[in-house]
């Protein structure tokens, strides 16, 4: 059985949902994990709670809380292999390998995030279209089932469990520790351009220019203005920095800034939001600018600011990230941000990228060539979940799907159609693991 343990309440970084769990173990040693072969409730592992939704919950079962699980077990200095157990964070992965000389394969926009729950929902981001996502790197992981079998699972061993587990939400089993290859840097900075576009057409012909040339990618954008435009934006792109003089260079210091309480939600309304993104578009005054910046302030621009997610207040947000095919793309932007502009909410946080054709071994992975777009919006009842599920019906016309990592709503009919090979990955799952996602989106009609 596993033994009671109620250290704190997980939550997801959205705030929504709120559920409640019977309890929280703590996981330690990846030697003497909990015995979790119980006739009790399901459990579900869960690291930083950095996904948005409710896919690292699990309402009215056990939440294994595998943070500690976070030692360096062996790097191979030769070829850049890490193996660290699954609750190391990036954070702690960048903090010790980019002085001597080595960088995360893909990095999500938070470095406070395990490598557990960076395999769980196979994230990706700004080198997706050359690098693809996370699960691309791992060579191997060490899985443990609730019938105590330690899997070693990689592209050899055990494969359909491996293909099953990156992406796998977490509940195809505990993950101890995986493999993964670093790649080498020069030095820890980055060169820069930042360029603004004024339209959908002008990022579409700034993505295909620096496709080939550059390894990272992204866009800032604001959807308030709507017209032929469709989109403005400011279009960021870059590269590892080459100079073997920068390494000596002392990294700057940022001291982090935090919200310090929940601000009520009218101070986020479509006012301040197109105010923001006034200054925001307007902040460089060129329209090209190129800088060389260290790598935190880069890659992680919200980490500067702790408990961000209060800006939305007390109810929370919704995070909604979709991706559509190329092709009918323009078509589908049309669409969907002329529904979003009707219905009045604003997204303050609004970010834009092409996801490339290289192909992740998961399969339930999200990312799929085309173009991907992540909003915030402030949770306001049954409005926003309107509005949502509108945007799943366009996503859908359009052949897209959403994140479940970003999720917290959508329904099981969208989720079956989003992800076909639903009904194959449910052979793979634990049968003592779920989550409140998964009840959701698996339930039959
Ligand atoms: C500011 C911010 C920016 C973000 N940017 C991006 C982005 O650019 N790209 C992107 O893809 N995502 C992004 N995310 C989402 C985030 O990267 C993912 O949700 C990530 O999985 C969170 O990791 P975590 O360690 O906090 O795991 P949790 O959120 O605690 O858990 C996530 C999943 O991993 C499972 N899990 C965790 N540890 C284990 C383990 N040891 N064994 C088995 N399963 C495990 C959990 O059960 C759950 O299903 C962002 C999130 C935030 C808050």
């Amino acid at each position: 059985m596993i033994s009671p343990d109620s250290t704190r309440e997980p939550q997801s970084w959205g705030r929504y949902p709120k559920v409640k769990h019977t309890q929280v173990t703590p996981v330690y040693w990846r030697s003497e994990v909990p015995d979790l072969d119980g006739s009790g409730p399901s459990v579900l592992p869960h690291a930083y709670g950095r996904s948005y939704g409710d896919s690292c919950l699990n309402e009215n079962g056990v939440s294994l809380d595998v943070s500690h699980l976070n030692r360096f077990i062996s790097f191979d200095e030769e070829t850049g292999l890490l193996c660290c157990e699954a609750g190391v964070s990036l954070a702690e992965i960048l903090a010790v390998m980019v002085p001597r000389g080595w960088f995360l394969p893909v990095t999500p926009g938070t470095k406070f995030v395990s490598v557990g729950g960076a395999i769980a929902n196979d994230i990706h981001w700004k080198n997706h279209h050359a690098g693809g996502t996370f699960g691309c790197h791992v060579e191997r992981l060490k899985l443990l089932r609730s019938d105590g079998q330690r899997l070693t699972c990689s592209l050899t061993e055990n494969p359909e469990l491996f293909a099953a587990t990156i992406g796998g939400l977490g509940l195809t089993g505990l993950i101890l520790w995986a493999e993964f290859k670093l790649k080498r840097i020069v030095n820890p900075y980055i060169d820069v351009d930042h360029i603004r576009f004024s339209s959908l057409q002008e990022f579409f012909e700034l993505t295909a220019e620096a496709d080939q040339d550059f390894v990272y990618t992204v866009s800032w954008v604001d959807l308030l203005v709507g017209g032929e435009a469709l989109c403005r934006g400011i279009f960021t792109r870059g590269n590892h920095n080459q100079d073997p003089a920068l390494a000596r260079k002392p990294l700057k210091k940022h001291l982090p800034l935090a919200v310090p309480f929940d601000l009520p939600q009218f101070v986020l309304n479509t006012l301040t939001i197109k105010s923001f993104n006034e200054l925001y578009y307007h902040k460089q005054l060129p329209k090209r600018l190129h800088r060389i910046e260290s790598y935190d302030p880069f890659f992680y621009p919200l980490d500067g600011i702790h408990d961000w997610y209060r800006m939305y207040g007390r109810r929370g947000f919704l995070q909604y990230q979709f991706v559509v095919p190329f092709e009918g793309a323009r078509e589908a932007m049309s669409d969907i941000l002329g529904r979003i502009r009707r219905s009045g909410a604003g997204s303050f946080l609004t970010v834009l990228k092409e996801f490339g054709t290289v192909q992740s071994p998961g399969m339930l992975s999200f990312p799929r060539p085309g173009l991907t777009l992540a909003l915030d919006f402030a949770y306001a009842g049954e409005k926003t979940l309107r509005l949502l599920d509108d945007l799943d019906a366009m996503v859908r016309h359009y052949d897209g799907a959403i994140y479940p990592a970003k999720d917290a709503r959508m329904s099981a009919v969208i989720f079956q159609q989003f992800y076909p090979r639903w009904q194959e990955f449910a052979q793979y799952i634990d049968p003592h693991f779920s989550s409140s996602f998964w009840r959701r989106v698996s339930q039959k009609e």
